[in-house]
């Protein structure tokens, strides 16, 4: 009897053992991926590999039905996961099963699949959905910009919800098919490569591809009418530019400057390695905000940015982004000065080349205009805050942050660096402390205290960008080393680079 009872128990616990889990060890992923400036974006998890995006798009009633399937991978015993999402859910399958879903928060959408998913395995998550995107409201505002003859889906960070369901997280990035019916006589714009259209029964469908790593906020959309230009670049490059035919006044500044994308790129690719993806390109929907995005292969530009006429400095900033911020992207948002800092030094560059105004004099300007009490210093470029992410003192001061690098390390470690790490860190992600890693090790400098004086403290440095030389004759170079000297006179380029400042403002 007692010999059959330590049996028993022996067979019991074998039994539970046997079992690959039990049920109490699958727990459900976190609603938001741990980003401390916005702590419901994205999700835990899981990891994206792909997004198929398949929508049919009505432009005359801004009605959006869609087929969104996601390949993931899951990063823990998952009970049940998040999407982030705005628009109203059909149906969830996961592994081809019925899937429990419901909604909570402002844009989580809450799956529950009929088996749950072990850590390392594979998930199909297919999600129907359809809506009018132009009237759902999330924290107050929609990203989805209605055209007169269509509407555009751009935003930082958010403009995923109101098209695709997503883990809406930069760090978590995926290759994108992207296949939208809209009626014959309109087009779709998205990233990469317009693989195919066809058309049948009145409604054309069109074939997007982005092939690379793409982070949810950089897919972008665009129904409408448009004029398209395509061309190669010298170096073999594909490009595709769309512009409304209805921009009236500014279409011809914006194709002033947009068509110059091929030659633009090339000169970055001077400065930044090889383009790093396989299609570049721009467009120019006709929608009200003032705003540009870097969306991946194919920049979003307002057509304001071109209402005072050509602006190449905006395009080389977007341009410059698909280095710093689209292949090498933010594994977190507080460290947003890895593009923005890099995309305005860009325009620095970009204005020494046009003999409008070296990088030096552009940094001094900067420091020399804004006084010691000026709100401007209360920004920390390296952690600016959610409320500050896209304020001026990021970029502006973010650059001339990259003056100062630049001054200590010397011209030659310099320039190793701007090019040495997108490319040592093509398509991936990274952070700041990661950045200055990598900066110390090419340059063989210690550079903690110049990252804290000008990208982690609230108060205006005690000297500018210092170039080399300068301090022993700071008479001589106006603004570099002084406190508060004579403001120097204004580069020729400083207009066109601050009217791209309402670059990220996405009207909310
Ligand atoms: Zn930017």
């Amino acid at each position: 009897m007692r010999k059959r009872l330590i049996v028993s128990a022996a067979s019991a616990l074998s039994l539970f053992l046997a079992v690959p889990a039990s049920a109490s060890d699958f727990q459900p992923g976190a609603a938001g991926v741990g980003d401390s400036y916005y702590p419901t974006y994205g999700n835990g998890g899981y990891n994206v590999s792909h997004y198929d995006i398949r929508l049919k798009y009505q432009p005359a009633t801004d009605e959006l039905e869609g087929t969104t399937t996601i390949l993931a991978t899951a990063t823990q015993d998952l009970s049940r996961f998040n999407l982030d999402f705005a628009l109203n859910v059909a149906e969830v399958r996961v592994n081809g099963r019925p899937a429990a879903f419901t909604t909570s928060g402002e844009q989580e959408l809450e799956v529950t699949p009929a088996r749950p998913l072990a850590k390392g395995s594979q998930a199909t998550v297919v999600v129907r959905y359809k809506g009018v995107p132009s009237t759902v409201k999330k924290y107050g505002f929609t990203a989805w910009l209605r055209t007169p003859d269509g509407a555009v889906a751009a935003g930082e960070p958010e403009s995923a919800w109101w098209w695709f369901p997503s883990n809406d997280h930069p760090s978590d990035k995926a290759t994108f098919d992207v296949s939208v019916l809209v009626p014959d006589g309109n087009q779709v714009i998205s990233n990469g490569i317009l693989t195919g259209t066809s058309s049948q029964a009145g409604w054309t469908r069109y074939s997007w591809r982005e092939n690379k790593p793409q982070a949810t906020y950089l897919a972008t959309l665009a129904v409408g009418k448009f004029d398209v230009t395509t061309d190669t670049t010298p170096g073999g490059l594909p490009v595709y530019n769309a512009y409304s035919k209805d921009l009236g006044d500014n279409a011809d500044a914006a194709r002033a400057s947009v068509e110059r994308t091929g030659e633009l790129v090339d000169w970055l690719s001077g400065y930044f390695g090889d383009y790093p993806f396989s299609s570049v390109g721009g467009y120019v929907p006709n929608v009200p905000t003032g705003f540009a995005l870097e969306t991946q292969t194919r920049v979003f530009y307002s057509p304001r940015q071109f209402s005072r006429g050509a602006n190449t400095s905006v395009v080389v900033h977007e341009l410059a982004h698909q280095w710093y911020g689209d292949s090498v992207s933010l594994s977190r948002w507080s460290d947003i000065w890895l593009n923005e800092g890099f995309a305005r030094y860009s325009q620095f560059l970009w204005s020494e080349h046009e003999n409008e105004g070296t990088a030096q004099e552009l940094a001094d300007y900067v420091y020399a205009s804004h006084p010691a009490d000026d709100a401007f210093w209360t920004v920390k470029p390296g952690d600016p805050g959610a409320d500050n992410q896209f304020s001026g003192a990021v970029y502006d001061r973010g650059a001339v942050a990259i003056q100062a690098l630049r001054n200590t390390v010397g011209d030659e470690a310099f320039f190793r660096i701007l090019k040495g790490w997108p490319t040592e860190r093509r398509y991936g992600n990274a952070t700041i402390p990661e950045f200055q890693a990598y900066a110390e090790k090419v340059s063989g400098k210690k550079l903690g205290d110049l990252f804290t004086t000008w990208l982690f403290t609230a108060a205006k440095p005690a000297t500018g960008p210092v170039a080399p030389g300068a301090a022993a004759a700071a008479s001589l170079a106006p603004g570099a080393g002084q406190t508060d000297g004579q403001l120097p006179a204004e580069p020729k380029s400083w207009k066109k680079i601050q009217e791209t400042n309402s670059l990220h403002d996405a009207g909310h």
